[in-house]
């Protein structure tokens, strides 16, 4: 999919825009080619899948505006806090195995929404702090946690000193550019830093078995597709060593499973709404279809 308006400019002029996703490949620089995935290219080298479309930073901006965090991907993301809490816990002790002095340890995320990984984190590094896009999550993650966080574009955000450990949670496959973060949080990271991360993996069981029907294909929020290949290669070529990879489970209210399935996917939000009646709508479940990955790298 093109946008005809941006195909008639010069070519310098779509340059100096700087808004598109790139048509070669952001982890090898080889050409796209057609993919098996309707809507999705693949790099013809190394295998890398992204979106097959162009998007201005405008209409990205616009996605990111508050209706994002309460239906459009995430089911009102604050109800899923206790979940969401109970998930960044595990990955701070995947993070503590890995790091045994995490307490003298400063770190910075990007992508910090509503602050609750901050909150979390906070207690067992000397220092955290993050940033995201969305301005109404970043107020919120001010205000009401007292969360260290500021609102703006990670790739034009100046850190006063270098970090320990920088944290991307499901957040690198939404970036036009994440072959820029990368890259620019290996400079903000200390030597030996830690970047950890968690994606969606392409490559994974379901992820296959699903096909163009796998729930982590939804551009234009989701435009990069890695596996533990492509990411590691990446990584890789901006300096880094992976140093652990896997597939943790997830923490969900039954109520957010059924919303996720009858509304967003089926479009019947009428059998939603019937099943609300029953008791067990807010029923803890830890799912794994082992399909997100959990990678942790460090700075060489
Ligand atoms: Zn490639």
């Amino acid at each position: 999919m093109t946008n005809p308006s941006l195909d008639r400019q010069h070519p310098a002029q779509r340059a100096a825009a700087g808004t598109l996703v790139p048509k070669t490949c952001v982890v090898c620089g080889s050409d796209y080619k057609e993919c098996r995935l309707p809507g999705l290219v693949r790099c013809q080298a190394c295998g890398f899948v992204a979106a097959n479309l162009n998007i201005s930073d405008e209409e990205l901006a616009a996605i990111y505006g508050e209706d994002y965090f309460h239906g459009n991907e995430y089911l009102d993301y604050i109800a899923e806090e206790e979940s969401l809490r109970l998930n960044f816990r595990n990955r701070i002790s995947t993070l503590r195995s890995l790091v045994p002095d995490l307490a003298d340890k400063e770190l910075f995320e990007i992508g910090c929404a509503y602050g609750f990984f901050l909150q979390e984190v906070a207690p067992v590094v000397r220092r955290a702090s993050g940033i995201d896009i969305s301005v109404d999550a970043v107020r919120s993650a001010q205000g009401k946690r007292g969360v260290d966080a500021v609102c703006g574009d990670y790739l034009k955000f100046d850190l006063p000193r270098p970090v320990d450990i920088i944290a991307m949670w499901d957040t690198i496959e939404h970036l036009k550019r994440p072959d820029l973060f990368v890259s620019k949080a290996a400079r903000d990271l200390s030597t030996g830093g830690i970047l950890a991360l968690t994606t969606g993996d392409i490559e994974s069981l379901n992820a296959r078995l699903r096909g163009k029907k796998w729930r982590m294909i939804h551009p234009p929020t989701h435009l990069h597709y890695f596996s533990v290949a492509t990411i590691s290669k990446l990584l890789d070529r901006n300096g880094f060593d992976v140093i652990h990879v896997s597939h943790p489970g997830n923490s969900r209210k039954l109520r957010s499973v059924l919303y996720y399935i009858f509304v967003l996917r089926m479009k019947r939000p009428a059998i939603y709404a019937a099943l609300q009646k029953i008791q067990l709508f807010e029923l803890p479940l830890t799912i794994n279809l082992f399909d997100i990955m959990y990678v942790i790298a460090r700075r060489r």
